[in-house]
């Protein structure tokens, strides 16, 4: 008896599928690519149902004929390779021609494409491998891709995906391992009707602040080296703002997303003692080095890489890092008259710091660039008039370091419509915005990553707090946080919590209005802005908690704010990057 089958192109598809696209994510990060590859400046991702039901990539790249248009989702069919030489002289990306017929095999494909020459542009449906149909069509020069119930006819595979919160952030993940790399296009993601995110082509530091919030602009150093094995460029977090779980690390090689426990550690140890325990950096690193230096045998869709010259690799690493973060980090820190109980990071060995000294230039003026050799610098002024005129492209390559003012934090204030304070600082007199101020001070105290115990205060009598079901929900996943910034809280029943305890920072106020509007934030904030949710947490008790505007505040609350402020590493900008302190100079007050 026989029985050997030759299976259909269909079925061999869909197993080939399996290969490439095993969750929407996987389609996704094929799609784009494409889109990329055929010269596109702007990509719309458009999902919905995490991808189940829709993924569609429209692109203003090159367009297909009406020949390419049916023929590309042949196996094998590709523009990319001639010949089996051209495979070798290809590094980073897998071009097979395999991923739009695996796609096909498992859904139902619209493709509408248009090359920018020709009038009419072409459009195909096909579905489970089969045309469904294939005619002229009225459509924008480009193409657009829409791949309609993935795995409709793969039950098993449909069946073992996660749930569409998980399904959505392996697409976002996709989304921004793409997009951090091609910061020179422009991208946006949709998911079931809102925007998620919405990049403009741009520097890399303004495509980290359009994935992960505005704030993240006043975190990162940058760090550039140049040797002849490798050119690395990107940006790493400052220390203090690292956090609790890996978050986003991010290292590419030529071009491509890759994980590489030894270049990961190369950057964490390049902190060194700067960092607190159980806390882990950013960092969005670049490197490109000779292709013939990486080993090009691993699998092109997989992001394990080999390098020839690893430990040279980790060396050069490890030391553009660090260079970046002691140029940038003692200086900061130095910058303001720093109280005693302020912990200074601990210096490189043989670091001898300068002995604080004033120099005074009648004609500087932080908020404006100067070019006056003596002059002082406040680097967190001018990175503060950096943010706030996005023309200036941010600086890549560390500033020189420069002498630096010391600022008497607790002279005599004064507060004007109990709104601002007025304090004197060596270069002139402050005019400080208390309630941005004491957001910056509470932020940066909810944020600390000491794993010290959070400063809290039991309630006399506790409180419950009533929530909808969906938010109590929220509010349970999110009490371990709370825990660490000094909430006690602990679930009643399916809606209702009891508060026995709140962080000493929160004087009196409405609770329930309180973790109401945290939960709204929160809803808000966790796919825009921020990736991870203490920040947003964070973000949002700060801003509830801060004295507000029209607070009357004694000599010694004035005085203790402006000491916790100077204490801040960023204290000229509130948490959500508002402008805190402004200076009028000497002269200024003489006119
Ligand atoms: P590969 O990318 O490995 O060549 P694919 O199956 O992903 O294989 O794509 C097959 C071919 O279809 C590509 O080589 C390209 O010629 C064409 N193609 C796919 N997507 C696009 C697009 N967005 N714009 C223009 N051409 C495209
Ligand atoms: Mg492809």
């Amino acid at each position: 008896m026989d029985i050997i089958n030759i299976l259909p192109d269909s079925v061999a598809n869909q197993i080939a599928a399996g290969e490439v696209v095993d969750r929407p994510a996987g389609a996704v990060k094929e799609l784009l690519e494409n889109s990329m590859d055929a010269g596109a400046t702007q990509i719309d991702l458009v999902v919905k149902d995490a991808g189940r039901t829709l993924i569609q990539v429209v692109d203003n790249g090159s367009g297909m004929s009406d020949s390419d248009a049916r023929l590309c989702f042949e196996r094998h069919a590709t523009s990319k390779i001639h010949r089996a030489d051209d495979l070798f002289a290809i590094h980073t990306m897998g071009f097979r021609g395999e991923a739009l017929a695996s796609i096909a095999a498992i859904a139902q494909v619209e493709l509408r494409t248009r090359q920018h020459d020709s009038e009419l542009g072409t459009q195909v449906v096909i579905e489970g491998s089969h045309i469904v149909s294939q005619q002229p069509t009225v459509c924008p020069a480009g193409t657009s891709l829409s791949v309609k119930n993935l795995f409709f006819n793969v039950p098993a595979r449909r069946n073992f995906l996660k749930k569409d919160s998980v399904e959505f952030s392996h697409i976002e993940e996709v989304f921004r391992r793409v997009t951090l790399i091609h910061y020179d296009l422009g991208f946006t993601l949709s998911h079931n009707g809102k925007v998620v995110y919405d990049l403009k082509a741009g520097t890399l530091l303004q495509r980290i602040a359009g994935l992960y919030g505005n704030a993240y602009k006043e975190r990162m150093f940058g760090v550039e080296e140049e040797t002849d094995l490798v050119k690395i460029r990107g940006f790493v977090s400052r220390p203090e703002f690292s956090r609790r779980t890996r978050g986003e690390q991010y290292i590419f090689v030529n071009g491509r997303y890759i994980k590489h426990a030894a270049l990961s550690a190369a950057v964490e140890r390049a902190y060194g003692d700067l960092l607190p325990d159980h806390c882990y950096p950013s960092y969005f690193i670049g490197l490109t080095v000779d292709p013939s230096k990486i080993d090009i045998n691993i699998h092109p869709t997989k992001t394990e890489v080999k390098f020839v010259d690893e430990h040279a690799l980790f060396a050069i690493l490890r030391s553009a890092v660090k260079r970046s973060l002691g140029q940038f980090s003692l200086a900061t820190e130095l910058s303001f008259d720093t109280p005693e109980e302020f912990n200074l990071p601990p210096a490189p060995k043989g670091y001898v710091p300068p002995a604080p000294h004033l120099k005074f230039d009648p004609d500087y003026n932080p908020f404006r660039a100067s070019g006056s050799q003596t002059k002082i610098k406040l680097d967190n002024l001018e990175r503060l008039e950096k943010i706030e005129n996005p023309e200036n492209p941010e600086p890549l390559v560390p500033p020189e370091k420069t002498e630096r003012p010391v600022a008497p934090a607790a002279g005599a204030c004064l507060q004007i419509q109990g709104r601002y304070i007025v304090t004197t600082l060596s270069s002139g007199m402050a005019l400080i915005d208390q309630q941005r101020a004491h957001e910056r001070v509470l932020y940066d105290r909810l944020t600390r990553c000491s794993g010290g115990q959070p400063s809290s205060q039991t309630l006399m009598f506790p409180l419950q707090c009533r929530f909808s079901a969906a938010d109590a929900e929220m509010l349970g996943e999110l009490l371990p946080d709370l825990k660490q910034y000094g909430f006690d809280l602990s679930p009643l029943n399916q809606t209702t919590f009891v508060v026995s305890a709140t962080p000493t920072d929160l004087k009196e106020g409405d609770l329930q209005a309180l973790l109401d509007q945290m939960l709204t934030d929160y809803k808000g904030s966790t796919m825009q802005k921020f990736s991870h949710r203490s920040e947003s947490l964070c973000l949002s008790l700060a801003r509830q908690m801060a004295v507000k505007a029209g607070t009357i505040l004694s000599q010694e609350e004035m005085q203790q704010l402006m000491a916790d402020l100077f204490a801040c590493p960023m204290a000229e900008l509130s948490p959500s990057g508002k402008r805190i302190i402004t200076i009028v100079k000497p002269e200024e007050l003489l006119k």
